[in-house]
């Protein structure tokens, strides 16, 4: 093993992760007014499961929420077959209590919209839930901290895709630090835990690095007309 993966199981075994996957049951008020989603008689267990992980997380201790103003979890469809994962909120997101409404996630809508997919069909989710200061990248302490609760919505949504926006999301999915530029343009398999099933994962550039980056938006096109093909393939 090497050392970097020893430092990582360590810190794993040392993190209390079994802690944050138990329930802390509190009275916290729930707002979820703010999501798109509408509760439906098919997707209320599901509503009723990922507000308890909504729970979870508000009542998880991380410095992290110090300098944020609103919890960010999700948005969109929760029988969605896709989910869509990014790194963490920014500062419209923290303003608002959603993922994705600030300058990238109107790239992002468009990126949905060229695949003829709507962003209230499909699961956006960030690996990390509050804004880290200062918009700065959250650490691997912070990715494992929040990677508990990032799975448990995996495993209540139950997607047969999963499209990571960014290296941090690839990193906390497909537990690997292999850049981009590598990951990208393939398809990968995330083994759920709970599901008896593989999830057909790929990753690809975050809309934030598009917007700086237009030169990488033809690969981006690429892996979501990966996305679409397979989706297509499926109906
Ligand atoms: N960038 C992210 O990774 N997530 C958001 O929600 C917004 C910007």
């Amino acid at each position: 093993m090497n050392q970097s993966n020893k430092k990582i199981l360590d810190f794993i075994k040392n993190s209390g992760v079994n802690y944050y996957l138990q329930d802390t049951p509190r009275n916290w008020f729930l707002n979820t007014s703010n999501s798109s989603f509408k509760s439906t008689r098919e997707n209320k267990d599901k509503n009723k499961k990922l507000l308890k992980v909504v729970e979870k997380i508000k009542s998880h201790k991380t410095s992290l929420r110090d300098s944020a103003k609103n919890l960010v979890v999700y948005d969109g469809s929760l029988d969605s077959k896709v989910m869509f994962i990014g790194e963490a909120p920014g500062r419209d997101e923290d303003n608002q209590g959603l993922p994705f409404v600030g300058r990238a996630g109107q790239l992002l809508n468009k990126m949905l919209a060229a695949i003829n997919l709507k962003r209230e069909e499909v699961y956006i989710t960030n690996v990390v839930n509050w804004r880290p200061a200062d918009n700065r990248t959250p650490t691997d302490e912070e990715i494992l901290e929040f990677l508990p609760f990032l799975q448990e919505q995996i495993d209540i949504v139950d997607p047969d895709f999963i499209f990571l926006l960014g290296g941090v999301a690839a990193k906390a999915i497909l537990s690997t630090p292999l850049s981009l530029s590598k990951l990208r343009g393939t398809w990968h398999n995330y083994q759920s835990l709970q599901l008896n099933k593989t999830i057909y994962t790929i990753a690809s550039y975050h809309p934030a690095f598009l917007l700086r980056s237009p030169q990488y938006k033809k690969a981006s096109w690429e892996d979501l007309k990966m996305l679409q093909k397979k989706l297509n393939d499926k109906k």
